[in-house]
């Protein structure tokens, strides 16, 4: 599979990797052994580089198939929201306790909105930096869903990596259009800066064009790799043969795109105290009589509004 080096950091990674948010207790909730197996899969499958979050609590499966892994080291990315220097060294330290990795490879701020909220977690970014002055981490990013903001932060010196929504239909990208995004990313790149992309597949909204909506990822010339939420061998394997421009079957495709996932409240348990409707950043959680009010078109189900709920009210099914 073709392999790009991330930016100016040094790192290779396949222009495929795997998400675990899909696989993750937040998502699909595989368990340990079999989330492991599809990382294994894909890793074995020519996929060198895994993506996961402290959000996500995907780590255990994680260090699972690198256990199991008799290859060469797969890059890992992980990301945090820590917002103080003491909250983002304890994301790290769990990082590389839970994963049993010594150093990460990328690890990322996660799911910044702005340029105030940037600010604000100008201590945890200072912590990656030293951190990875260390050698504990080898590249420190930030990921969002706003391409002003992915527009800033391709100009700040301290970031490497960006992470940026990204897809053919513009699902999710906030605050400006796809081709603002893409201008964006390109002005990125030729700063230097590693690209991979986030939800190269809309969260699921383009799961029925998924082949297309891929290759237009790949083909963009903006992004060295995109990432894809896995959670079947299936799935490793239909987008493998599109990462390695190989011949797909349509009635693979079909079958692999499988049902809808949605967001769904329990309204049973929720509290309706607003805190999901807060955090969530595309506008798709609306105030509601009883419980917040899902507008599915807009959600991108990133999941950043589960762990708010105080109630555990909130699930991807
Ligand atoms: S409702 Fe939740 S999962 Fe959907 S976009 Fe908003 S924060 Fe993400
Ligand atoms: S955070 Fe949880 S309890 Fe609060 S409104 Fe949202 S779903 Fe309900």
């Amino acid at each position: 599979m073709q392999k790009n080096t991330l930016g100016k950091t040094g790192i290779e990674i396949t222009h495929l990797g795997i998400g675990t948010l899909t696989m993750s207790p937040m998502q699909r909730g595989l368990n340990v052994e079999d989330g492991a197996a599809v990382i294994l899969h894909a890793l074995q499958s020519g996929i060198n580089f895994i993506d996961t979050a402290q959000m996500y609590g995907s780590y255990p499966q994680v260090e699972a198939a690198l256990r199991q892994w008799r290859g060469a080291r797969p890059v890992v990315a992980s990301k945090s929201a820590a917002r103080t220097r003491e909250a983002m060294k304890a994301a790290v330290e769990e990082f590389l306790q839970q994963t049993g990795l010594d150093f990460a490879d990328v690890f990322l701020l996660h799911a910044v909105r702005d340029e105030q909220d940037f600010a604000g977690r100008s201590e945890a970014l200072a912590f990656l930096l030293e951190a990875r002055d260390r050698g504990i981490i080898k590249a420190v990013g930030a990921s969002s869903h706003s391409a002003l903001t992915i527009d800033m932060l391709g100009r700040n010196e301290s970031i490497e990596v960006l992470h940026p929504m990204y897809n053919r239909d513009g699902i999710g990208i906030l605050d400006a259009s796809l081709a603002d995004m893409t201008s964006f990313l390109q002005r990125a790149r030729s700063n230097g800066k590693g690209i991979y992309a986030m939800k190269p597949l809309g969260g699921g909204q383009l799961r029925n064009d998924a082949v297309a909506s891929l290759r237009w990822v790949l083909a963009s010339g903006v992004v060295d790799s995109a990432v894809v939420g896995m959670t079947s061998v299936d799935e490793v394997n239909l987008n493998v043969k599109v990462a390695r421009n190989q011949e797909v079957d349509i009635d693979f495709a079909r079958k692999v795109a499988g049902q809808p996932r949605k967001l769904f409240i329990n309204t049973m348990v929720c509290i309706n105290c607003g805190a999901c409707i807060k955090t969530c950043q595309q506008s798709a959680l609306k105030p509601g009589d009883k419980s917040p009010q899902i507008d599915h078109r807009l959600c991108v189900l990133c999941g950043y509004c589960a762990p708010v709920c105080p109630r555990f009210a909130i699930r991807i099914i």
